[in-house]
C-alpha cells in the first residue's frame, strides 16, 4: 500500500510491542488503525504473521 504524504511504499515494521507501517519514502510512521480502512491483501498477510499486535 502507498504513503499518503509522498506516494511510496509502505513497509510493516515491527517496535517492542507495536506494530507500524513505515513509509521508505519520507520515513514517516503510521499506526495501523489509521491506514486500517486502506489495507491491501499484501499488507493484511504481511500483518497476519504478527500474532500479537496490538492494535492501539
Ligand atoms: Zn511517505
Amino acid at each position: 500500500m502507498k504513503c499518503r504524504k509522498c506516494g511510496k511504499k509502505l513497509v510493516v515494521v515491527r517496535r517492542c510491542r507495536q506494530v507500524r507501517m513505515k513509509c521508505t519514502g519520507c520515513a514517516h510512521e503510521y499506526k495501523i488503525h489509521e491506514v486500517a480502512a486502506d489495507l491491501d491483501p499484501e499488507t493484511e498477510a504481511q500483518l497476519e504473521r504478527y500474532t500479537t499486535i496490538i492494535y492501539d
